[in-house]
């Protein structure tokens, strides 16, 4: 990669067999720009887009990462701007006569004496916020919910200054859905295992209509959620049932909410941080809003800091089907055994007949932003997501909406759609206790219910959203520090914020809403 002055003509190139590379330059580059290699731009080329390094005949792969990104769909002359409209993409892998656990990555060596200060679970988990979380099983409980809410707000956070806050799981799962039909299993087990994600300390309090189809004990079946009282081990989902007889009038359902919240409000409250290894992190990772930088700076430091989190001996998930899918030759490969290679085969060949259920396929991913941006299509943009898992073998799979094993340590192919809310939504089930996020055209998300640390991919970007954007890998591009670097910078905001630091998207408090993966039908 080159790294010329911050103002000189600057063309980041991937990898030494790419016949394309990036222009990195804020605003772009005029036709006739020299670069410091001598090439002359025949086009204007904007900032993010692909320059032709040499001539590319037709029919010839345009090549990004050392990988086809495109094929020319006419003669493309050096110094030429190669955007979408001069691709074929190339078509996507079959699912078959893949490598299966044919790389064996260098035994890297293990990180010891990093810790953070969390809220340690009876079941051994470790929550990074100390929130109480009210369960909904239908949305249409979710008006009465957040008047609750906001009154537990008001009044009962101020006696129990330990509880970072409350939060009302809502969503639009419940009723008027096929409930039984295959793919049901998904939306149910994603909002069952969130009731239990370590950052709501195993409280575990409902609140349900009563006649909707997704019945408390379907939901919570006995057994799947925590015991609060050793001295009652028969001890019954809390729940309030806003159908209930003894409900009369709106603020009786209100009042019933509240109370039951104290109990776990005063426990959560005497819950105090400890000082824990860094291998108690999880940490899901995805992208949104991507562009032609999020494969060069953001992406490539997430990377790096997903190895290092391996190497400390935490759970790093990435996630995102579309995303992965064209580099699924990469994740077979770097299975650690064939078994889990299948499992990866299995989870992506489920979500392309998901897509064809739709009439869709995985081309369906990129947005207008990322074009604009210089990812020309979904062969380009998925070269550059997959580099946020790093290097490290991937040692498990998890299906969409499950929980992960407290011994599933190390890098997990959390299999989700790339949406951002949905990833971050299934992410939160598998038992996330820190987000990272990264972007490069820009976007505000953020959770109630987990920290989210936002990268941006370009300095332009972290200067205008200094508010909203917690590191800036940008600096990568400018040439001001290396990938390791911002690599490790990451990891030490990971284990601070983990600690209690908020990130800019908690002192704001954007919150995205749940949104469930619900692959089955609407009634
Ligand atoms: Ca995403």
């Amino acid at each position: 990669m080159q790294m010329p002055a911050s103002k000189a003509p600057l063309a980041i190139r991937m990898h030494a067999n790419d016949n394309v590379a990036i222009i990195a330059n804020d605003s772009g580059l005029p036709a006739g720009t020299v670069l410091p290699d001598g090439l002359v731009l025949r086009d204007k080329v904007p900032q993010g887009h692909k320059v032709a390094l040499h001539d590319v005949a037709q029919g010839q792969p345009v090549l990004r990462y050392n990988v086809p990104v495109g094929f020319a769909k006419q003669d493309i002359a050096a110094g030429s701007w190669v955007h979408e409209r001069l691709l074929d993409i190339p078509a996507a892998r079959a699912l078959h006569n893949l490598p299966m656990a044919t790389v064996k990555p260098s035994a890297s060596e293990a990180l010891a004496g990093y810790t953070f200060d969390g809220y340690v679970n009876a079941d051994g988990s470790v929550g990074t916020r100390n929130l109480l979380a009210i369960t909904t099983t239908v949305q249409c409980v979710a008006g009465v919910v957040s008047v609750a809410v906001e009154r537990i707000r008001q009044e009962l956070l101020p006696k129990y200054p330990n509880v970072d806050g409350v939060v009302g799981l809502e969503h639009t799962y419940g009723c008027g859905v096929a409930i039984d039909a295959p793919g049901a299993e998904i939306p149910i087990r994603t909002l069952r295992n969130i009731s239990l994600n370590p950052n709501f300390g195993g409280e575990v309090m409902v609140v349900s209509l009563g006649c909707e189809k997704l019945q408390p004990d379907r939901l919570l079946p006995a057994g799947s959620f925590p015991i609060q009282d050793a001295r009652q081990p028969e001890a019954a989902l809390d729940l309030v049932c806003l159908q209930h007889d003894t409900h009369v009038g709106f603020m009786s359902m209100i009042d019933d909410i509240v109370a039951r919240a104290k109990p776990h409000l005063e426990r959560l409250n005497a819950r105090r941080r400890q000082t824990v290894p860094a291998s108690a992190l999880v940490v899901g990772v995805q992208c949104g809003g991507s562009d032609a930088f999020s494969g060069v700076t953001a992406n490539p430091a997430v990377g790096y800091m997903a190895d290092l989190l391996v190497r400390a001996g935490a759970t790093i998930m990435f996630s995102e089907n579309t995303e992965v899918r064209d580099a699924v030759e990469q994740l077979t490969s770097r299975a650690a055994t064939p078994e889990v290679a299948q499992q990866i085969i299995d989870e992506l060949g489920w979500y392309d007949q998901y897509l064809d259920r739709g009439r869709a396929d995985r081309t369906a991913n990129t947005t207008p932003g990322n074009k604009a941006g210089g990812l020309s299509n979904i062969a380009e943009k998925a070269m550059g997501s997959i580099i946020k898992s790093g290097s490290a073998a991937i040692g498990s799979v998890l299906s969409p909406g499950n929980k992960l094993k407290a011994d599933q340590k190390g890098l997990v192919f959390a299999a989700t759609p790339a949406s951002d809310f949905i990833c971050g939504t299934l992410q939160l089930a598998a038992g996330m206790n820190l987000h990272v996020f990264t972007t490069g055209r820009g976007t505000p998300y953020g959770l109630a219910e987990c920290p989210v640390v936002k990268v941006a991919t370009r300095t332009d970007l972290a200067s205008r959203w200094h508010d909203l954007m917690d590191m800036n890998a940008g600096r990568i591009a400018d040439g001001e520090i290396t990938i390791e670097q911002a690599g490790w910078e990451l990891f030490h905001l990971l284990l601070e914020v983990a600690s209690g630091r908020k990130t800019w998207a908690e002192k704001w408090k954007l919150h995205n809403a749940l949104v469930l993966f619900n692959p089955a039908p609407i009634t």
